[in-house]
């Protein structure tokens, strides 16, 4: 079973022909791009992020976490993440 969710956009791509693609190991709600084939999960940029998973975020920051893996860890985009970097040190 497949249906277009309409409102997202790939991030490879930016097409619209979006399909829900099942869900992660957490839960999260996984899609799939038909045209270019990517698959990704909800965009994490649209979701506010507590207060708790910042400060998980300050803890990595501290242990010299590259930025890739604290995304990994946490869920957040890297946009976002260095968007957070730049508001906090500069
Ligand atoms: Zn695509």
């Amino acid at each position: 079973m497949t249906f277009n969710t309409g409102a997202m956009h790939c991030p490879k791509c930016n097409s619209n022909k979006i399909v829900k693609n099942g869900r992660t190991h957490y839960g999260t709600q996984r899609f799939k791009c038909q045209k270019c084939g990517r698959q990704f999960v909800e965009s994490p940029t649209r979701q506010p992020i507590n207060h708790s998973k910042r400060e998980l975020i300050d803890k990595l920051l501290l242990e010299r976490l590259s930025k890739a893996a604290i995304t990994r860890v946490t869920g957040v985009s890297l946009r976002w993440l260095q968007y957070y970097v730049n508001q906090k040190y500069y």
